[in-house]
């Protein structure tokens, strides 16, 4: 229970192993897909799939939560996720 992380498309709580992660490295000011334990920062969870990440990215949600511009060239990486 204590890796479950909630999808900000569909809301499905589930590990967060299985989903994608996104990480706002404030001290470096970038979006990181997927980022190594490393990185710290403001972090949202997605699933692998078409329907929660279009919606992540339609409505802008990313970026509010993330509280940054979500760059282009990063939604291009996102949609080759889709399954
Ligand atoms: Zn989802």
């Amino acid at each position: 229970m204590l890796h479950n992380r909630k999808c900000i498309g569909c809301g499905t709580v589930k590990d967060r192993e299985t989903m994608i992660k996104i990480t706002y490295d404030k001290q470096n000011n970038k979006v990181i897909v997927n980022p190594s334990k490393r990185v710290f920062g403001r972090s949202i969870y997605l699933c692998y799939n078409k329907e929660c990440i279009s919606l992540a990215l339609r409505k802008n949600r990313m970026e509010k939560m993330l509280k940054c511009k979500f760059p282009d060239n990063l939604k291009g990486q996102l949609i080759e996720y889709e399954q």
